[in-house]
Parts: structure tokens; C-alpha cells; sequence
């Protein structure tokens, strides 16, 4: 058995975040009672690659603890199914090292000697792993993962209190007694969990943790607003109530200057029933383009853009004068932030 540490506060020191340590054993005798008293239960596992024959591959694995024989065997994928009971003969004393049975096997060496499967291991070992974190973490909720056939961490756990800190744990090889049980083939791990952000509650309930498909049940995933004023007074809305249009033409100080439509908006947002504040914003295009950088892919353009508006000046007829003059200082700021030289 081995143990380490890693200190992970110093890869992204944050002052908030007293404590982030990652902790390790390795080589832990795995526990498989039934098994050993009993003997492993031997099945057929490997794969078929949807991209034709060649990618297929069998060998043994326990069908209990997914402990497999040393070497695991190289068997028929004619022959064998996955999932189907292991009947077979083994062969305890294989002579040769993996890599020489490798690239017999690979040369269509057809001594079954060399196919089969070795002995069981006397002492299966696995790791187990933990993340401890104490104030500031990025996650609120909490979940567990199985693994598949694949996975590195065959088990997984989290618990993330925001503000206070977070705790995720995993397993190597232990508890794969559970991944045979529950998810015994594809390399899809899966996850049950609950996550608290945006104010709503997002779950997964033994959806695949990598991949959404369309013919997932709709049960799998879910979110639900959690905020009471989202009840009490209705969702979020952010509408434009007023639009405006003028033409205008931009003076640029070093003495240039553009014609751009303008259009402005005046934008309620708040909750349904709720207290609503009100803005003004300043949409304007110029066709032809504001040349504020010098860059070779990008082009020296700008084709418009976006800006906010104090209401004073929305509200005032003077609008569009105002609207020319922001979007002159935009552009000025622009040349300076570019480091722009005009063309000469
Ligand atoms: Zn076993």
C-alpha cells in the first residue's frame, strides 16, 4: 500500500480557498468475500466497434468483482458473446510475456494455449482517492457516478456546499461490484445528481455523464426553478417597449467622418409581476464600416455595434446628436485600445 498528498492551492491561489488537498492510497487489497469464498465467476467481456470486424475483442473477466485472469485471454469474438458465462478452459502457466503473447496473437498464432486465459490474481488491489476543499468551491449539490467498463475511477462522489468548500471521493477497481451490477457494458458512465445554480435545481437521474441523446427518456434530466420569486412574482422577462429610428453621421476627431442608421430601444426588465427597471440602448450600423484597428484577417472595420444610452439623452430630441457623438468616442477608444495608424 502506498499514500500521497497533493496540495492543490497552489496551482490557482485564491484567499477564500484555506484548504485544497488532494488525498491517495494505491495498492489496497481489494475486498471480494463472496468471491473468495467461492471462487470468481467467470464471463465473457470485450467489445464490438461499430466501425466493422476488425475492431472486436473477448476476454474473461469475473462477472462478480471484474477482477480478470492474468493475462485476461484473447478469445473468438465468433465463438464468445459478451455477457455469456465463461465455460472454457484456462491455462494457469502461460510461458511467454504479454508482449510476445501479443504479437503472436496478432500474427494469428492459433495456439490456444496463448488465447486463453491465465490464472486469477491472488491479491486484487485497487485505489481510492478524495478531494477536500474548504471555503470557497464553485459547486452546490451533490452526486455519485458509476463508472463502465472503462473507466479509470470506478466509483464516484461529490458534495459541493458553495461558500464552505466541497468534498468529491472516488474508488479504482473498488466497487466495480457495482458497476458489474449496474452497468456492466458500453463505456457510458452514469450519474445521479443534483446541482443548485441560476436559482434552480438541475438533476440527472442515471443519465450518461458525457453524451446527450435524443432518445434519452425525459425523466433523465430536469431542472426546476427553486427562487420564491419566481413563484411569487412571475419569471424573469426583459423586453424592448419602444424602438426608435433616425440617420445620423459620425465625426470622427481626426476629421473623418461615417453615415450610420441608429436605432433606439428601450428595454423594461424585472420579474412578471414584479418591480421593473427600465434602460436604453443604442443599436447603430454604418454599411460601409469605421476603420478603428489595422489587422489582416479581421479587417480594419467596425460594422456597428451597440451601446448604453443615459436616459436624459433617450428621452431628449436631441437624441440622435448625442447617439453620433458616443459612438464617435467609442470608436476613438477603439483606435486607441488597436493601436490604430490610418491608411496613408
Ligand atoms: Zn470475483
Amino acid at each position: 500500500m502506498y499514500r500521497h498528498t497533493v496540495d492543490y492551492s497552489q496551482d490557482r491561489p485564491d484567499r477564500r480557498v484555506l484548504l485544497n488537498r488532494g488525498f491517495f492510497l494505491g495498492d489496497l487489497p481489494r475486498l471480494v468475500p463472496l468471491c473468495r469464498a467461492r471462487g470468481h465467476k467467470p464471463v465473457v467481456d470485450g467489445y464490438d466497434s461499430q466501425y466493422g470486424d476488425r475492431e472486436r475483442s473477448r476476454w474473461v473477466i469475473c462477472d462478480r468483482c471484474g477482477v480478470r485472469p492474468e493475462p485476461q485471454g484473447h478469445l473468438d469474438a465468433d465463438l464468445w458473446n459478451i455477457g455469456q458465462p465463461y465455460t472454457g478452459p484456462f491455462n494457469p502457466s502461460q510461458p511467454t510475456s504479454p508482449t510476445v503473447r501479443r504479437q503472436l496473437v496478432a500474427r494469428g498464432f492459433f495456439d490456444e494455449g496463448i488465447r486463453l486465459p491465465g490464472s486469477w490474481p491472488n491479491r486484487p488491489t485497487g485505489g481510492l482517492g478524495a478531494q477536500l476543499i474548504i471555503g470557497r468551491s464553485r459547486t452546490v449539490g451533490a452526486g455519485v457516478k458509476v463508472g463502465n467498463a472503462g473507466s479509470e475511477q470506478t466509483l464516484a462522489a461529490h458534495l459541493g456546499l458553495g461558500p464552505l468548500g466541497a468534498l468529491f471521493l472516488h474508488t479504482e477497481r473498488h466497487g466495480t461490484v457495482l458497476q458489474r451490477r449496474l452497468n456492466p457494458t458500453g463505456y457510458d458512465s452514469r450519474i445521479v445528481d443534483a446541482a443548485f445554480h441560476h436559482g434552480k435545481v438541475w438533476w440527472s437521474l442515471w443519465a450518461r455523464r458525457d453524451e446527450h441523446r435524443s432518445t434519452d427518456p425525459i425523466w433523465q434530466r430536469g431542472s426546476a426553478n427553486i427562487n420564491p420569486a419566481h413563484y411569487l412574482l412571475g419569471e424573469r422577462i426583459a423586453e424592448v417597449l419602444e424602438e426608435t429610428k433616425a440617420d445620423g453621421t459620425v465625426y470622427l476627431p481626426d476629421g473623418t467622418s461615417y453615415p450610420v442608421t441608429l436605432r433606439l430601444e428601450k428595454w423594461q426588465r424585472g420579474r412578471r409581476r414584479g418591480r421593473k427597471f427600465t434602460n436604453w440602448s443604442l443599436v447603430w450600423d454604418c454599411p460601409g464600416g469605421i476603420p478603428v484597428r489595422n489587422h489582416s484577417w479581421k479587417g480594419d472595420n467596425t460594422l456597428g455595434g451597440s451601446l448604453p444610452i443615459q436616459s436624459d439623452a433617450a428621452d431628449s430630441p436631441q437624441w440622435a446628436a448625442v447617439a453620433c457623438a458616443l459612438i464617435a468616442a467609442s470608436c476613438a477608444d477603439d483606435r486607441a485600445r488597436y493601436g490604430y495608424q490610418p491608411a496613408v
